[in-house]
């Protein structure tokens, strides 16, 4: 009977696997048509200076504008994209992209916005990412400065030697450089010392419930301390609370992003978003 049992969960298993098998290879189908029928597309979350309110960033955020399905966040489809290798032409085009629509901003007479754009560790492992972004500067004709680029910690954990060389390179470009999702990945520090980095993103898990909970709380204004301890700008991600905003200027957070201020949107509507002169109340 036992040995029924475990037959049983043997074929169920492979039935799993085959079905897993089978979703993934039309899930990778669907990728290759979204890239050649350019279903992709860039959205635009605006990034709030805490001293002055005035919107001093944009980051660009990858949407897929499915014809069934309409648009789907990356948490759908980013993970398959990394592991079949199409994130590296998909993040390719959202880096020329997000310069090509900063530059436009830049002439139409909008705010000269510094734009971040996240990049994949598999990029890194696969092409000379150092080249590309100097492509897309040169491309959009964007001036270094006005491009930031957006690394997790876990990062460190791909081929350190690598990694450091391609951010020297990025950094050499004067583009800058932020550790997304600060507190969350590799727990060493040591990386903060040889990685050329401008700027902590503190993770949203940690703003979320920071009003309620003090440890929370506590981590929000310890990491903010290190950040400008070692000289780097620190940006709150997810606030969505005055109350936040208001524990997150108090904690020396130089930027904010998060729903409060506005919600990822596609490039007209960040434009008249822009034009509306849209003020984040920091301290009301
Ligand atoms: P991330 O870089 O940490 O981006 C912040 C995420 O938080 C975004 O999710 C954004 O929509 C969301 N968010 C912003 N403000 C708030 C808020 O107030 N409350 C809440 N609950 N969420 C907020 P999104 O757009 O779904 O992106 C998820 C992740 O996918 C990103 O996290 C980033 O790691 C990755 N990603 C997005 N675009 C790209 C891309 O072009 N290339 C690569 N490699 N990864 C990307
Ligand atoms: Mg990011
Ligand atoms: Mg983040
Ligand atoms: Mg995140």
């Amino acid at each position: 009977q036992a040995k029924e049992t475990g037959g049983n969960q043997v074929r169920f298993f492979e039935t799993n696997m085959a079905e897993r098998m089978r979703n993934n290879a039309v899930l990778d189908g669907k990728l290759r048509t979204a890239i050649q029928e350019r279903q992709f597309v860039v959205y635009f979350q605006p990034q709030i200076s805490s001293a002055t309110g005035c919107v001093v960033g944009a980051e660009a955020l990858l949407r897929w504008n499915h014809p069934e399905q309409g648009v789907l966040a990356p948490g759908l489809f980013l993970s398959r994209a990394e592991e079949n290798g199409l994130i590296v032409p998909i993040n390719e085009w959202v880096l020329l992209e997000a310069c090509r629509e900063a530059k436009s901003w830049q002439r139409m007479g909008l705010n000269d916005l510094r734009i971040s754009v996240n990049l994949s560790p598999v990029q890194f492992r696969r092409v000379n990412v150092a080249q590309l972004v100097e492509r897309a500067l040169t491309l959009s004709q964007l001036e270094p400065r006005y491009l930031d680029v957006e690394i997790t910690e876990n990062i460190v954990i791909e081929n350190t030697d690598t990694v450091v060389s391609a951010l020297k390179q990025i950094a050499n470009l004067g583009v800058s450089i932020s550790i997304d999702d600060f507190g969350t990945g590799y727990s060493s520090l040591n990386y903060i010392r040889q990685f050329p980095i401008d700027r902590i993103k503190i993770d949203q898990s940690f703003v979320r419930n920071m009003v309620e909970d003090p440890s929370d709380h506590t981590i929000v204004r310890t990491v903010a301390n290190l950040g400008h301890s070692l000289g780097l700008s620190v940006v709150a991600e997810g606030v969505e609370t005055r109350a936040q905003a208001e524990l997150l200027k108090a904690d020396g957070c130089d930027v904010m992003q998060g729903y409060l201020y506005g919600r990822p949107m596609p490039a007209e509507q960040f434009v008249a978003f822009l034009q509306s002169g849209q003020r984040a109340e920091v301290d009301a």
